[in-house]
């Protein structure tokens, strides 16, 4: 074998692994969204098959793409003095499929998480009554609360005066976390992958995220704010984990 046979064997190799990625996220299309559709007001189911998805995919085929690695190692030494330029080419293409394996993962997972979100969100508002539960106990004048409250208020009653406490249903509360925060993930994604190689996207990154938190939950917009300026001002954060 020549060496050029030798690095194309390798690169179909490597292209298999890839090949194998997809065929296991394509199986696990069908049974997933049968998992969504049956969704109620949590994501947890979904964290379980997330896990079991990334060892069947990330964990074993890297595994299998280090050992290809090692043969082809002991057999670019059979073709004796190889320059150290062109052993590292072919090891790069381990870090490169690295890279592919762990980004397209993310992508698949932020894809099923805003999926789930978007579902658990239908739930939600198939099931709660939004006149009822913004309407003043004594005299059912309409209360100016947003649909989304997610948190605890006292408010006084523009018609009668009297103080009504606004407890956000369990429910809703569970929206912040189990859809919100999703479909924040979901709309920065981007730059979240981008920020992987560039410093840059990162605040460009936290700025999206918060952005879309800071609209879709007004009464927690002081909060995310400060959450956000922290972030993005913070010489700290010069890398954003996966
Ligand atoms: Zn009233």
């Amino acid at each position: 074998m020549s060496f050029e046979e030798l690095v194309t064997r390798w690169d179909n190799f490597l292209s298999k692994l890839k090949d194998r990625f997809h065929e296991v996220l394509n199986q696990a299309e069908e049974p997933l969204n049968e998992v969504i559709n049956n969704l109620q007001y949590d994501n947890i189911i979904i964290h379980n098959i997330k896990t079991g998805l990334h060892n069947q995919t990330v964990m074993q085929l890297m595994e299998k793409a280090e050992q290809g690695w090692d043969k082809m190692d002991s057999e670019m030494m059979k073709f004796g003095k190889i320059f150290w330029g062109q052993k590292s080419d072919q090891h790069r293409k381990l870090d490169d499929f690295r890279e592919w394996l762990n980004t397209e993962f993310f992508k698949f997972e932020i894809d099923i998480y805003a999926k789930a979100a978007r579902k658990i969100l239908d739930n939600v508002k198939k099931h709660i009554d939004e006149s009822k539960l913004h309407r003043c106990t004594q005299c059912g004048a309409e209360l100016p609360i947003n649909v989304y409250s997610f948190v605890a208020l006292n408010m006084k009653c523009e018609s009668c005066g009297s103080v009504n406490t606004y407890q956000p249903d369990d429910r809703i509360r569970a929206l912040e976390y189990y859809v919100i925060n999703n479909l924040a993930e979901e709309y920065a994604m981007d730059a979240k992958i981008k920020a992987k190689y560039d410093n840059n996207a990162q605040k460009e990154y936290y700025t999206m995220y918060y952005t879309y938190l800071m609209e879709n939950v007004p009464d927690k917009k002081d909060f995310y704010k400060r959450d956000m300026d922290e972030r993005v001002n913070n010489p700290f954060f010069s890398n954003v984990s996966f």
